[in-house]
């Protein structure tokens, strides 16, 4: 700020960080360009960006779930329509699903949202399942967002593969990704993605005439998070997630409860038994209880004042999402206190 980076920038971010996010990208395997790249505030406002650019009423979207919960909503604003695919049944994995997903899409499929890691699983698709989709995607002519925010948080020596370095994938890939994971700069808004120009000019329409710019200062910031001088600061969070994760795991087992191990980002899926709902949200309120995942949470936070999202704001009824990002003791105290209400 100092610097005088308060006004103005131009519309698609200022050119050092632009050069900066194509390189990184080149260094996944993407072949990147400074002008194939949006910089916008957060990868939420790149996703709906893509959304609203690509997608028409009546056209056909494909879902993975479970899904982020604004990829539905996103859809739902740009008037397309949905078809879904349930990777709850195969432990959150993309592989064994594939069959499902040919069976899915079509030729008048127009777009797949692959999220890997995934929020609100955990789960990180093989290079096989990618490539299966790369397979799916070339035949029916479908364009991919590869939504790739949580790619620096992975676990077990798991290295991330970039949907749009693989062959085939170059010109119909929309890769999203942005600083609020890797660099924990949620509050600061920035993120950005990467299309074939067509697109790019396109978006760039949408995004000049609603936002204009991303925060002149913040792209700065971002330029700087870009650098190797971070990578050491990087690879902290990510261990510390990792043993938070190792941590949770097996304080869950101690319960006797065994969730789907997440491989990347902060999140896992716990299957909820209700029956301890039935007793305590109809105590806390008087009324008959939902015995779903939702009356589960609502039941946790009153009761044990531990917060989690229902898995049906997933599509994935029957489960909480826990979010790991918290210190290790709170997470100890919120395993206990599950158990100590019985909700475990
Ligand atoms: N994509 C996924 C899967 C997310 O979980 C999030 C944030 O929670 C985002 C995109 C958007 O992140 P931001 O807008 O903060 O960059």
């Amino acid at each position: 700020m100092d610097a005088g980076h308060t006004g103005y920038t131009s519309s698609n971010g200022i050119p050092e960080l632009k050069e900066a996010i194509a390189e990184k990208l080149r260094g996944n395997g993407v072949d990147a360009d400074a002008d194939e790249v949006i910089v916008t505030p957060g990868g939420k406002q790149a996703l709906f960006e893509t959304f609203q650019t690509l997608i028409d009423d009546g056209d056909e979207v494909v879902l993975l779930d479970p899904a982020w919960v604004s990829y539905e909503a996103m859809v739902k604003l740009s008037g397309g329509s949905l078809k879904r695919v349930d990777l709850a049944p195969h432990d959150f994995r993309l592989e064994p699903a594939l069959d499902e997903l040919a069976d899915t899409v079509s030729d008048e499929t127009k777009l797949l949202v692959v999220n890997s890691p995934s929020n609100p699983t955990g789960g990180v698709f093989s290079d096989a399942a990618l490539e299966g989709v790369r397979d799916l995607a070339v035949e029916h002519d479908i364009a991919v967002i590869s939504d790739e925010i949580y790619e620096r948080i992975t676990y077990d020596g798991f290295e991330h593969t970039s949907l749009g370095s693989l062959d085939g994938m170059e010109d119909r890939t929309i890769t999203i990704n942005g600083f609020s994971k890797a660099f924990s700069m949620t509050g600061w808004r920035l993120g950005y993605l990467h299309a074939p120009e067509d697109l790019i000019s396109q978006a760039g329409k949408l995004h000049s005439h609603s936002v204009s710019c991303a925060v002149n200062f913040v792209q700065h910031a971002g330029v700087e998070a870009l650098s190797d001088r971070t990578d050491d600061t990087v690879e902290e969070m990510r261990e510390a997630f990792e043993g938070r994760r190792d941590m949770l795991v097996d304080l869950l087992a101690e319960h006797g409860v065994d969730v789907a191990v997440p491989k990347g980002a902060f999140y896992m899926m716990l299957p909820v038994d209700d029956s301890a709902v039935q007793s305590t949200a109809e105590n806390a309120s008087g009324e008959q209880p939902r015995a779903d995942d939702q009356a589960w949470c609502e039941g946790a936070i009153q009761d044990a004042k531990v917060a989690t999202v229902p898995g049906s704001a997933f599509n994935a009824p029957g489960y909480a999402r826990i979010s790991y990002a918290a210190s290790e003791e709170r997470l100890r105290e919120a395993v206990e206190r599950l158990a100590e209400h019985d909700y475990i």
